[in-house]
């Protein structure tokens, strides 16, 4: 039995600061949420956290918090530092909020963390999940792969294309430099529901390349794909990963693999963290 009390969950994207208490079965009470300001965004973020804290109940206080982002994390720093994207860079998130809220405060990758929600029910899944950057997550046995530098499932820069297009890190066809929307959207000019159609297919295709290469590596069968990404492009780019996978999967014991695209509430990567710490933490009886 493990004693799994509130936490107060916060997702933080290009598009919004989601904040929320969220009791022990997942369910989300208090919560607020804005767009995400291009400037001052520590600032806004703490009114934000300050506002939800004091409309919850002193009964309902949560006890640990819980923040994704876009990675990879700076651990000694406690900001996320994601290639590309400077609005996140060196903004002392970690430290601030445990001094706003006088909680325990944990960062994790927003791909991560999706790769957790996604597990639920599942023994072991590949979370892919294509937002602002594309992140993911490896869970075997239920407990999500952490690696030397926390960054197990940095699944942006899978190599697809050798000859392929320039990614933020300085190397060429990187999946990251396809089918997440900053990549997208600073290649096109266009915001991401305007995507040329023929980008579209090449996203599901090089998404394609990557499923197959970790499918095969992992023996993980069940895969998941989630973002604002998936959303925006819908059935031409799941058409397209599916036609590029059947060429590309012919291991005999991969044929049939568990693909499915999976959304949850932007709260719910943060929330499965919060409750895998818990429960690392209580001892069994
Ligand atoms: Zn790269």
């Amino acid at each position: 039995m493990t004693e799994v009390l509130r936490h107060l969950a916060i997702d933080l994207g290009e598009r919004h600061l989601a904040v929320g208490v969220v009791n022990a079965d997942g369910v989300v009470g208090v919560r607020d949420r804005i767009a995400t300001p291009p400037k001052d965004r520590l600032t806004a973020l703490e009114r934000l956290v300050d506002r939800v804290l004091a409309a919850t109940p002193a009964s309902s206080r949560p006890t640990i918090c819980v923040v994704t982002g876009p990675g990879p994390i700076d651990d000694a720093a406690g900001a996320f530092a994601p290639l590309g994207i400077p609005g996140w860079q060196q903004l002392p998130i970690r430290d601030t909020l445990q001094q706003t809220t006088q909680l325990e405060t944990i960062l994790e990758t927003t791909g991560r963390a999706y790769a957790l929600a996604a597990c639920d029910g599942i023994d072991s899944v590949i979370g892919l999940h294509l937002g602002d950057e594309v992140d993911g997550g490896v869970v075997v046995g239920g407990r999500l792969l952490n690696g030397a530098h926390h960054r197990a499932g940095g699944f942006a820069h899978l190599l697809v294309d050798p000859d392929g297009v320039s990614c933020v890190c300085g190397a060429l066809g990187c999946l990251g430099a396809y089918a997440g929307v900053h990549s997208i959207e600073t290649s096109t000019g266009r915001g991401l529901v305007s995507t040329p159609s023929a980008l579209v297919t090449r996203a599901g295709i090089m998404v394609a390349r990557a499923v197959a290469s970790l499918v095969a590596t992992t023996d993980v069968r069940s895969i998941r794909i989630g973002g604002v990404v998936v959303e925006a492009f819908r059935e031409r780019f799941i058409e397209s990963l599916n036609t590029e996978l059947e060429e590309r999967l012919r291991l005999p014991h991969l044929a049939e693999i568990d693909l499915k695209v999976a959304q949850f509430h932007v709260l719910a990567g943060a929330s499965a963290i919060a409750r895998s710490i818990v429960a690392t933490s209580t001892p069994s009886m």
